[in-house]
């Protein structure tokens, strides 16, 4: 059989009408700036962060303009500047190494494993190694690594935990909200993630002096007065003087679309996870092909899957993709030599200096992604699944010297 997919692996649901009712309420007011507020008013920049912090259980939250300045912020608030050192995933997306170069630091790349989490055994020993003082933790894809054993190696090694989290808002270790086993946990609402405002970032943290000085770098002039969601007034006494205003804030706008997907989060991610489930039964037993364990500890959230081909050549696995584009099921490929798209190779950050990192190096070679909107259904995925089954068969056929 060739059939073929006619979905769009790039396109999200629609933003829901509560959201665009919002969204017209704020354009009507006119009143788009977060502090352009009327006395002892809450904007929705405000309500956002409020809701944010309950959601996670973070004591503090700031809303700003992208995830990539929410880990550059939070860097920055916890004292990382030029000639520091800062741990990484080897294999994340590339505004995770470029956050740790916009403040002049460098990046030290941890191994991963083969199940897409970072190798703690190489990340004891380049926090040895490096001297390294900070972790930057990508939940890269959505896979999130034994946080306890992390947290005991950093805890004990006095390295302080930031955490990716643009993969995982929503997903939980142990019952633990994925961003609140680090000090700073930090979030995108970028259009690719799991809540949509077309660019946006969130981060949370309990330590006071880290959230005001992350509010007062995110442009609050000295309005950090009306974050009901910041840190108690007196952190800012010297604070307040101390830190640069570097405007990156978050708006009405996009936080009134943002309020009421937060709400229904949780059935957004059932609405994942049973289509994850229904590419992976789909992928279950196909000959040479690895699926990643999805531990139990780990609540995750399933908008992209992943799956490995060991010791498929480059050619052979370049035949599949061509293969499964042509019946419309879009793959990405973490091996290509160039870089394209999203994709990102830790060898392609040549403003970091250049690792040494096998363990990576094979398990992106034979990498394969795919996104799962929750515009596809059901049925979309055991198609795509079937499709993959058969186009695997038949280049696993392919002789290998080909
Ligand atoms: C998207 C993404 C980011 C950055 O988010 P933006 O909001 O696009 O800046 C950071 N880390 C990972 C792993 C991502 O996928």
């Amino acid at each position: 059989m060739t059939d073929s997919f006619e979905g769009n692996f790039t396109q999200q649901e629609p933003i829901p009408e509560e959201a665009i009712d919002a969204a017209l309420g704020v354009l009507r007011s006119g009143r788009l700036h977060r502090y352009n507020t009327d006395p002892g008013e809450i904007g929705e920049t405000a309500q956002l962060e409020l809701d944010f912090a309950a959601m996670t259980g973070a004591r503090y939250c700031l809303a700003v303009t992208s995830g990539g300045y929410a880990l550059a912020t939070a860097l920055r608030a916890l004292g990382v500047g030029p000639g520091d050192r800062v741990l990484t995933n080897a294999f994340t997306l590339a505004p995770v190494p470029g956050a740790i170069a916009s403040v002049g630091a460098t990046p030290v790349l941890v191994e991963v494993t083969e199940d897409l989490v970072i190798d703690v055994e190489d990340l004891a020993a380049k926090i040895a190694a490096s001297g390294a003082r900070i972790l930057m933790l990508s939940h890269m894809r959505g896979h999130i690594c034994d946080m306890d054993r992390l947290m005991a190696v950093c805890d004990a090694a006095g390295v302080t935990v930031v955490e990716d989290c643009a993969h995982t808002m929503g997903a939980a270790w142990n019952g633990v909200p994925s961003g609140r086993h680090g000090r700073v946990g930090c979030y995108s609402t970028q259009t690719y993630k799991h809540v949509n405002s077309g660019e946006g970032g969130l981060i949370v943290s309990d330590d006071a002096a880290v959230m005001a000085r992350a509010t007062i770098l995110s442009g609050s002039y000295m309005f950090y007065g009306r974050h009901p969601a910041g840190p108690p007034e007196e952190t800012f006494e010297t604070i307040r003087l101390e830190t640069p205003n570097c405007s990156g804030r978050m708006d009405n706008l996009r936080a009134a679309i943002l309020r009421p997907q937060l709400a229904r989060l949780d059935d957004q991610v059932t609405a994942w996870n049973a289509r994850y489930r229904a590419v992976e039964e789909g992928l279950a037993g196909v000959p040479g092909l690895a699926l990643v364990p999805r531990p139990a500890a780990e609540r995750f959230v399933g908008s992209s899957i992943q799956f490995r081909l060991p010791g498929w050549p480059p050619a052979r696995i370049g035949a599949l993709l061509a293969a499964a584009a042509a019946r419309g099921v879009a793959l990405k490929w973490f091996g290509a030599e160039v870089p394209q798209g999203y994709t990102s190779r830790h060898d392609s950050w040549r403003y970091a200096p250049a690792q040494d990192l096998p363990r990576t190096d094979a398990v992106l070679a034979t990498l394969l992604d795919m996104r799962l909107p929750l515009t596809f259904s059901l049925e979309d995925c055991r198609l795509i699944a079937r499709i993959l089954r058969e186009e695997i068969a038949r280049a696993g056929a392919r002789p290998a010297a080909e």
